[in-house]
């Protein structure tokens, strides 16, 4: 199996500056053997006025929320945070994303850490050049359209475990497990049910379908990640006059759905062309879709001034 090479970054590590190579834990660390690390993942755009960061605040706001959900005794408030994310940005020029940690770096015996000192590390990077490009293979391709399989039974959005809210490693476990599963069956992607069988989410993504009549449905927040792409779908869409709701939505309302996409940091706005070999709606990507994207695409470019206080600019 070829080694990961290096790329040529440096991730922000509890204030320094220190080579990729560089920026590793102990595999008896706290965060490795219990899945404690908390995350934030954000786009960094391109835009005349520079490299902008996309919604910053309210990332790095998610991220305190995710500590604080899990416990960790962070040490390091909001605006530190967004310092840091900008200068970790123009420390690595091309940079796409930026994702922000905070982990437990001691090893650890006990569930409970006895040296709770809560690491912080933000890598600013591009994932297919710095990441993707060095792995055996060609390099994975992003369908326009995604087929989704839906997992039924593992009920996996379930707020009396670690709440949809926390952004944390351990969250994402059992979602890699059906992920895999659908990659088996020959899916591109998995949507996940909550504990009552209502649609959730994908594993990084919300979930939107727009029924026939042309309104727009999403997940409530109580069984998902608050995505920041699904609440920017949700302020664009009522700048468009699409009108929306927040509700439970059923399997029988998915497969009836005129149109249906998923929403990410990565994903941007994806529309669904099938959820188990189903076809949804008569057009994939159906107008509404197509027009979401289009408009959330102007946003994060810094193209349409209504939505300009969402973009920090790293170099201002
Ligand atoms: N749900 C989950 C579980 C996620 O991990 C993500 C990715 N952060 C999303 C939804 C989409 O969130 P965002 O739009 O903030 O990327």
């Amino acid at each position: 199996m070829p080694h990961l090479e290096a790329p040529d970054r440096r991730i922000w590590l509890d204030g320094r500056l220190v080579p990729w190579a560089e920026a590793t834990v102990h595999v008896l660390s706290h965060s490795h053997a219990r899945g404690s690390l908390v995350f934030d993942y954000m786009s960094v755009n391109e835009t005349p006025r520079g490299p902008a960061i996309f919604r910053l605040a309210d990332h790095v706001a998610r991220f305190l929320h995710s500590a604080e959900l899990v416990g960790l005794p962070l040490e390091r408030g909001a605006e530190e945070l967004i310092r840091a994310c900008k200068e970790a940005v123009r420390a690595n020029p091309g940079a796409a994303v930026v994702k922000l940690h905070a982990y437990l770096p001691s090893v650890e015996i006990d569930v409970v850490p006895a040296d709770d000192h809560v690491a912080v590390a933000i890598a600013a990077f591009h994932p297919r050049k710095d990441v993707l490009a060095h792995k055996p293979g060609p390099l994975p391709r992003t369908p326009e359209t995604v087929r989704i399989w839906l997992e039924k039974e593992r009920r996996q959005r379930r707020p009396d475990i670690m709440h949809p809210h926390a952004k944390v490693a351990a969250n994402y476990t059992s979602p890699m497990a059906a992920k895999w599963q659908a990659r088996k069956r020959g899916y591109d992607e998995v949507l996940l049910v909550d504990e009552r069988g209502f649609v959730a989410e994908g594993p990084t993504t919300n979930f939107f379908l727009v029924d026939t009549e042309g309104t727009l449905r999403t997940p409530p927040e109580e069984s998902v990640l608050l995505g920041v792409t699904r609440r920017s779908i949700l302020a664009i869409a009522e700048a468009d006059g699409i009108p929306f709701v927040e509700e439970p939505i059923t399997e029988a309302a998915l497969f009836g759905a005129a149109e249906a996409f998923l929403t990410g940091t990565s994903a941007g706005v994806w529309p669904i062309a099938s959820v188990d070999d189903r076809t949804i709606g008569s057009v994939c990507p159906g107008p509404v879709s197509l027009g979401l994207r289009r408009h959330f695409k102007e946003v994060v470019a810094g193209k349409d001034p209504a939505f300009a206080s969402w973009l920090s600019y790293v170099n201002e």
